[in-house]
């Protein structure tokens, strides 16, 4: 599967609503996208295992994405088969007093990924070039006035892409995801939310009051997701109407991803061969 296809450039001129949001690439229906989502987990669990008796890297997987596109949907689907002592999910939520009493990646960083485990951030502090900047929360903030300038977005990518390029830099790859819906799947989401009783306690009002701020989003997404694509640390724009098709396209990425890390059970020296070697003889020689 051609996953580059969904990969944004660093700076490139993509614009979001060119990106049809109910492709399924080459499949037709979920059956063979749902076979092949299984592969990948299995194969998920297997490059895990590795990922975690190596203990040198770690993978962060942010989702990112307009309210129903399917973030914990997705979250709990491709992450199925993973071991759980080895991943760690995080969902960032309004911040509390003492979060916003630091600098707004303070919160991310208490929060990042061992060694040997995947880090996965429901929303994260993307959310602070997004609905912060979308509702003007800046002002809200403790932040000294001469650093709310004009050029505060501009300063945050980078502070994110130099961010980013520190933690690739020191073993942790980050991996970012946004669920791209049409705003027509959104409605037809929601409706499902208020007229289905098991859906009902998804449903927030506050989901209806964001809803009108639907283009400020789409264009605070795009200029993100261009600012802050880079090499070490690229965003995927997934088409997300079809969950089975999005969750599909996430497993096939974070798969391609751990793949090239080359990952392999830990050598084990002539030394650590010889105590293996005394070890099994005790055990064998106990009474
Ligand atoms: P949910 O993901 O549905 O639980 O909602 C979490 C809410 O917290 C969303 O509306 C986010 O936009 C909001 N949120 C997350 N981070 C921030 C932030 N840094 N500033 C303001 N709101 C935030
Ligand atoms: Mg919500």
């Amino acid at each position: 599967m051609d996953i580059s296809k969904y990969k944004i450039e660093h700076n490139s001129n993509f614009k979001l609503s060119d990106i049809e949001t109910d492709q399924t690439g080459k499949f037709d229906s979920k059956d063979e996208a749902e076979r092949q989502l299984a592969q990948n987990v299995q194969r998920m669990e297997e490059l895990q295992s590795k990922l975690y008796a190596q203990d040198k890297y770690a993978l962060l997987i942010i989702f990112q994405a307009m309210d129903t596109a399917g973030k914990d949907g997705a979250i709990k689907h491709v992450m199925s088969g993973l071991n759980p002592q080895g991943t760690h999910v995080h969902s960032f939520k309004q911040p509390s007093a003492e979060e916003l009493d630091h600098d707004y990646l303070w919160r991310a960083v208490k929060n990042l990924p061992e060694r040997g485990t995947i880090g996965i951030f429901n929303r994260s502090y993307y959310e602070d070039v997004l609905v912060v900047r979308v509702h003007d929360l800046v002002k809200t903030q403790q932040i000294p006035k001469e650093f709310i300038t004009d050029d505060i977005w501009k300063d945050r990518f980078r502070q994110i892409r130099d961010f980013e390029r520190y933690l690739y830099e020191n073993g942790i790859i980050t991996l970012k995801f946004f669920l791209h819906i049409s705003k027509d799947e959104q409605k037809k989401r929601l409706l499902e939310r208020i007229d289905d009783r098991i859906k009902n306690w998804k449903f927030s009002t506050a989901d209806i009051h964001e809803r009108e701020y639907w283009n400020d989003y789409q264009r605070c997404y795009q200029e993100t997701i261009a600012e802050t694509s880079t090499k070490q640390a690229p965003w995927y724009v997934i088409p997300s109407d079809k969950k089975w098709f999005a969750r599909l396209m996430v497993s096939e990425v974070i798969v391609k991803t751990l793949e090239l890390l080359r990952l392999e059970y830990p050598f084990v020296s002539k030394e650590q061969e010889k105590i293996l070697n005394e070890c099994r003889q005790n055990l064998l020689n106990e009474e």
